[in-house]
């Protein structure tokens, strides 16, 4: 590692940095490394980020740090990511704590949800004095993280340690707890100063075709969610969609014994939102990459038997920055499949939402202002439920800056 680490230049403008969602010191924590000084180089991460182990792992790094790094220019960029889990890895390891804050504040919160979002927020408000009760609709916390990425690219043992050192820091949880259902808003803001809700998005969206409400049609999201899957073995399966969830799908049911499985994908491989990492793994593994295809119907009597596809062209649009696909007219054909994924975005549970009587977006989503308040005073939102972008770096800094910002409605309240 610390060869690694000594490839870095210590960049004094940060490129890196301006990179990464979290504002991660990268260069700062680096040195640390060369200096052997690992302790601090985790104090250096923990100015920013509790889920250090987390996103050294599974963050789009090339989209992000990685990606603005200098050596890159000319070579291969640091592996930040890499050095940032063996400085998180290392902390779990030698049991290094994130230092607790004794003196309280007085005031009561209750975060909605434990995904990346409500741990960063519950744990930057409890080092704050606050004191904190996370409520959680599982019989385990992570979110996505123990339901939506799989173990090949985050081991569950880590994943547990790096959440357990946040409720060390004195939190509290009322796990199988679900807004709405077990608890409503109303009860939470008689007991508590304020509510951070971070519920999530996990719906699978529709692309509302013909044959969607077929046997044999799923969500990602959900199949990983609930890892409530068919039985793939001998099976065609296609999964449709070019994100990280249509990749972790797509490998977890590759690896679950179908015979074969085809992602489909509207653009080329180069506008795919996935991290390259990842799709070269995917290919590595034997999934067929359909580029510049679309599902344009799902045929069957009550299962799934086949799917008709379209070839697309990419077109640059006038005022567009991105290219548009557009349908290649006659270009349709037929494969046979036995199921078919849909993982082409997510979104709040409605039911949910319309619970908390709380003003919505034209998308929507819960509507905030710049400081994650939303209609009502008490209440503020963060990650996707907010419709902020849906990368676990940035749903921890959603999280950051809620408590942020709670943390100054409070002091106005004194
Ligand atoms: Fe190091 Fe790259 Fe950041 Fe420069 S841009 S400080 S080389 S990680």
């Amino acid at each position: 590692m610390q060869e690694k680490a000594n490839y870095c230049l210590n960049c004094p403008t940060k490129p890196c940095t301006i990179g990464c969602p979290l504002g991660n010191d990268i260069p700062r924590f680096i040195k640390k490394i060369k200096e052997e000084n690992y302790k601090e180089a985790y104090k250096i991460l923990l100015e920013t980020t509790v889920l250090q182990p987390v996103c050294g792992r599974i963050c789009p790094h090339m989209k992000q740090c990685r990606g603005k790094c200098v050596r890159g220019i000319k070579g291969e960029p640091v592996e930040i990511g890499e050095l940032e889990a063996f400085v998180g890895d290392m902390a779990i390891k030698n049991k290094w704590d994130i230092p607790k804050v004794e003196e309280m504040s007085g005031k009561k919160i209750a975060v909605v949800g434990g995904g990346p979002a409500g741990l960063t927020a519950a744990a930057f408000l409890r080092r704050k004095g606050h004191e904190i009760t996370i409520y959680e609709k599982h019989n385990e916390l992570g979110g996505l993280l123990s339901h939506g990425i799989p173990e090949f690219r985050l081991p569950r043992n880590i994943l547990k340690e790096t959440m357990q050192k946040i409720l060390n820091l004195g939190i509290d949880v009322k796990y199988n707890c679900s807004l709405g259902k077990d608890i409503t808003l109303e009860e939470l803001k008689k007991e508590y100063d304020a509510i951070l809700l971070t519920i999530g998005a996990n719906i699978s969206a529709k692309m509302g075709i013909e044959g969607e409400e077929l046997k044999g049609v799923y969500g990602g999201n959900e199949l990983l969610e609930n890892n409530n899957h068919p039985n793939y073995e001998g099976k065609i399966v296609v999964v449709n969609g070019g994100g990280n969830t249509a990749m972790d799908t797509s490998r977890t049911i590759n690896k679950m014994g179908a015979k074969k499985v085809y992602v489909v994908y509207r653009r080329a491989r180069e506008q795919m939102p996935a991290e390259q990492k990842e799709i070269d793994d995917a290919i590595k593994e034997g999934i067929e990459f359909l580029f510049q295809n679309n599902i344009v119907k799902i045929i069957g009597d009550k299962y799934v038997e086949k799917i008709e596809c379209i070839k697309t062209e990419l077109i640059k649009a006038e005022g567009e920055t991105r290219l548009k696909p557009v349908n290649i007219e006659g270009s349709n054909y037929e494969i046979p499949v036995d199921y078919v994924v849909m993982a082409v975005g997510a979104k709040p549970e409605e039911e949910v939402l319309s619970s908390l009587n709380l003003k919505r977006n034209k998308w929507g989503y819960i509507e905030t202002d710049e400081n994650n308040r939303t209609s009502d005073e008490k209440v503020f939102c963060a990650g996707d439920i907010s419709g902020e972008t849906s990368t676990v770096a940035w749903a921890a800094r959603s999280g950051r800056n809620a408590a942020e910002n709670i943390d100054k409605y409070l002091e106005k309240e004194n």
